[in-house]
């Protein structure tokens, strides 16, 4: 067996091991490598001491007002949170006002343009009529 930690796609297998992961014929292989290896022995030791402190590491009682604190951040991380999607609304709003007054604008330039090119067919109509 080539040792797991010279690559990266193997270097996983002894966290695996360490974690008790991996199967029967696997872990087997791997023992007889770190009988012989010294720095996946120095890894499995240091993984075996991680693994013990987290076995007797005990979580420190909730205080009373834990959950009271924990809403609190959350609210703020919440609203804090909201405030960029409430600007790129406004700005969503505005651009759609804005593109919309436009062409209004270009609604009422048109139809008095058809108003005056109206106007100036009925002149020629009428002088037509009075020649
Ligand atoms: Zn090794």
């Amino acid at each position: 067996m080539n040792c797991p930690l010279l690559s990266e796609q193997t270097s996983d297998v002894l966290l695996d091991y360490s974690a008790g992961r991996l199967d029967a014929a696997r872990a087997t292989t791997l023992q007889k490598h770190v009988l012989v290896c010294d720095a996946c022995s120095a890894f499995l030791a240091g993984q075996a001491e991680v693994w013990a402190a987290l076995d007797t590491w005990k979580a420190p009682p909730v205080s009373i007002s834990f959950n009271r604190r924990l809403w609190q951040k959350l609210r703020f991380r919440i609203w804090k949170s909201a405030v960029p999607v409430a600007a790129a609304a406004l700005i969503i709003m505005i651009g759609f006002v804005y593109d919309h007054k436009s062409q209004k604008s270009q609604m009422e330039i048109d139809q008095v343009e058809r108003t005056l090119d109206d106007i100036q067919l009925l002149r020629q109509f009428d002088v037509a009529r009075a020649l």
